[in-house]
């Protein structure tokens, strides 16, 4: 069973795609806790953390910086999170390696 990010990254369900290469993809999330929230995501579908290899995880890191900036250009934003959840206990509802970039708003009160 394919996870849902392998099939946005097969184009088998659509997403607002906003980067891509040969090891990761980001695109907004369909919940939008704030406006632009970004995921960015392994392109090969390991489970959590404890299953990347670190070149792939320093290359999607450089990649989170990147977007940081990016995000911070498009957006009047104020601040932003940068969220990893790995396993069901700490939150984890997709499988399959992500970070969470969430742009705060002065007025912004969502909660993590
Ligand atoms: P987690 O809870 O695993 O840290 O985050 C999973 C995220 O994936 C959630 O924020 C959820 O909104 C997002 N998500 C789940 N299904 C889809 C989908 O089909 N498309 C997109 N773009 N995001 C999704």
């Amino acid at each position: 069973m394919k996870t849902i990010f392998e099939q946005i990254i097969e184009r088998t369900i659509p997403a607002h795609i906003v980067y891509e290469d040969e090891l990761v993809i980001a695109f907004l999330d369909i919940t939008q806790a704030t406006e632009g929230h970004t995921l960015v995501v392994t392109k090969e579908p390991y489970p959590s953390i404890f299953e990347v290899p670190e070149s792939v995880i320093s290359h999607l890191f450089m990649i989170v910086k990147k977007l940081s900036l990016g995000l911070k250009k498009a957006f009047d934003l104020k601040g932003l999170n940068i969220l990893n959840n790995n396993g069901p206990v700490a939150g984890q509802t997709v499988f399959h390696y992500h970070v969470h970039l969430i742009p705060r708003y002065q007025k912004d009160e969502v909660q993590f």
